[in-house]
């Protein structure tokens, strides 16, 4: 490697050092941080933004790049050299269109939308959000118009999370999985079968919760100290490096479901850094292809592994063993059951694995409908309830439990919720490739043998970083995207959880 790479990887560096020093501090504001650090906090991150959004938006970088780009496509596509370049060329075009104070403009006012939209939700009231989020939506119309031309004004939106995803390419996705859904949530309400989730419910002291959710991470096969566990209100993972996770859970006495697979999404999130190729740190192809591809793991690990019948009768003797009182006399099958209830409900992020997907669907038509201006903001809380009523047959009580129930929009963050869903096709899509490779997957699983499904993803997937786009990394692995698999995963699962014979019908 001559001069100019490592110069490269010096300036790389320092930019990916200034985001994960971000990264922390985010961290410790949703974890650790006393309420009175907030406005300091949020200049220290503002700080560090700005410094990363100039270096990386430099004159410097880009004529580096520029001089190094002929030499890098003469090397293999997917040396680190030539990956670097690509990737790097890509952040920089991408910075250099955005002007600094825009980029600014939009995370102040962003912070303050979202202090704005946790009064609102608690007052339940759409109409203190509204004006917040109008500014919102207005500053990310300009921020799109920075990557004119484009086909659809969501396009620069998407491509933020899903790079180079179009909006013509994901709409018909997304239309082929909501209606095959449809049949899937009529076949549970017709076959007239009760799934009791009671299991589940009842009081279980939240040390104790710790304790197990603790045990069942350290069981999955991560890496000794790369991770640690701790509580938040909006549980996520982020990666300080590839060797220091930090999961967050929240914890309901109520229900154990909430933090035992929460915990186990978030989880799947440190495989994926973890399994990342050291060789990579501290430059910008050190991340997944995409949020898709992250959420990919989280997904499989919550629920293709978690949610599956041989991983709860492995883990079954311990959850007796933690709430003797709640869960001795409950059989594997019952947890099994519970767990994989199907509900049409009103919050996403409680929702069944079935229905969850509907409310992905719901949220991704109606930012498109805000950014291509066929609707109006003030008709956003009607919209949402109509969209509830045809989707999934609830009716919306309240705008806290509507509209106003997640932070993205506050956040600035549109474009972001197609993720979710497309990270559900690639998980399924993955874990059929896996288990063609793996000698009788489910059976590893339920004896609690997950180190040759981490090892498998890792040498397929989680090595490369972001050497590959979505496109590139889901040809190499599956083939092109696929709706097909995570319908035929939802089928079976609906099948065996009520009762339907494989003859029972389900027209999708
Ligand atoms: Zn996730």
């Amino acid at each position: 490697v001559d001069g100019d790479f490592t110069e490269l990887r010096q300036r790389l560096a320092e930019i990916s050092d200034l985001g994960r020093a971000r990264a922390l501090l985010a961290w410790d504001e949703r974890t650790m941080m006393p309420r009175g650090g907030a406005e300091a906090r949020a200049d220290q991150l503002a700080t560090l933004a700005r410094l990363r959004h100039e270096r990386l938006a430099s004159d410097e970088l880009a004529s580096l790049l520029d001089a190094l780009r002929p030499r890098a496509e003469r090397l293999p596509y997917d040396s680190d050299e030539a990956s670097l370049v690509r990737v790097a060329q890509r952040d920089s075009d991408k910075a250099r269109r955005v002007p600094a104070e825009l980029r600014a403009e939009i995370t102040r006012t962003a912070s303050v939308a979202e202090h704005a939209w946790v009064e609102a939700r608690r007052s339940s009231d759409f109409s203190l959000f509204a004006p917040h989020l109008e500014r919102n939506v207005e500053l990310k119309r300009r921020y799109a118009e920075c990557f004119e031309p484009f086909d659809h004004p969501y396009d620069p939106l998407l491509d933020d999370f899903e790079p180079e995803a179009k909006t013509a390419a994901v709409r018909p996705v997304l239309e082929e999985l909501r209606r095959g859904l449809v049949p899937l949530i009529d076949a549970v309400r017709e076959s007239g079968h009760e799934v009791d989730d009671s299991p589940l419910r009842g009081s279980f002291p939240i040390a104790r919760q710790r304790e197990l959710v603790g045990e069942v991470i350290a069981g999955l096969p991560l890496p000794a100290d790369t991770w640690r566990l701790d509580e938040t209100v909006h549980p996520f993972a982020t990666a300080i490096a590839t060797d220091d996770v930090r999961l967050t859970t929240r914890y309901d006495e109520a229900y154990l479901g909430t933090a035992l697979w929460g915990a186990m999404h978030e989880a799947g999130h440190a495989l994926y850094e973890t399994g990342i190729d050291s060789g990579l740190r501290r430059t910008p192809l050190c991340r997944a292809p995409s949020l898709g591809f992250h959420e990919s793991q989280s997904r499989l690990w919550e629920n293709w592994v978690g949610r599956s019948r041989g991983f709860i009768e492995h883990l079954r003797p311990r959850l007796a063993t933690a709430f003797p009182d709640e869960l001795a006399n409950a059989t594997a099958e019952q947890i099994y059951r519970a767990a994989n209830r199907v509900e049409p409900s009103l919050i996403r992020v409680e929702a069944d694995e079935v229905t969850y997907n509907l409310h992905i669907v719901l949220r991704f038509e109606l930012e498109l409908q805000i950014f291509d201006r066929t609707l109006a903001l003030e008709d956003l809380p009607e919209a949402w309830s109509e969209h509830m009523r045809e989707y999934l047959g609830v009716d919306v009580p309240d705008d806290a439990r509507g509209v106003l129930q997640d932070v993205h929009w506050a956040a600035g963050s549109f474009g972001y919720f197609p993720t979710y869903a497309l990270g559900n096709l690639i998980a399924a899509q993955i874990w059929d490739s896996a288990s063609a490779a793996l000698d009788d997957l489910d059976a590893m699983v339920g004896r609690g043998e997950l180190g040759p499904l981490r090892e498998w993803l890792r040498e397929h997937l989680h090595r490369h970083g972001g050497k590959f786009t979505p496109a590139e990394m889901l040809e190499r692995l599956v083939g092109g995207l696929s709706v097909d698999p995570c319908l035929r995963h939802l089928e079976r699962r609906v099948r065996d959880v009520y009762d339907l014979g494989a003859s029972a019908q389900i027209v999708r």
